[in-house]
């Protein structure tokens, strides 16, 4: 498992604003690849792969609430 963090300076946060953060990618031994988006203003966006091909996609904001969670199926792609 293999992690890689870069830093970006401007992206669209879940509140809205350009904001600076971090970006973590996360390799596993298979292939699957998670990302996690941590802004310098506390939102947060996590995208995880899994084993049966769908995709988790969270977007948190800096106060704590959720602005969107979903679950993309992507068999057959
Ligand atoms: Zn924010």
């Amino acid at each position: 498992m293999t992690v890689t963090r870069t830093r970006f300076t401007e992206r669209r946060a879940p509140c809205g604003k350009l904001r600076g953060g971090e970006h973590y990618e996360t390799r596993d031994d298979q292939g699957l690849t998670s990302d996690q988006m941590l802004f310098d203003c506390g939102c947060k966006v996590s995208r995880e792969e899994y084993h049966d091909g769908s995709v988790e996609h969270i977007a948190v904001r800096h106060d704590g609430r959720l602005v969107s969670h979903e679950t993309i199926g992507e068999h057959g792609a």
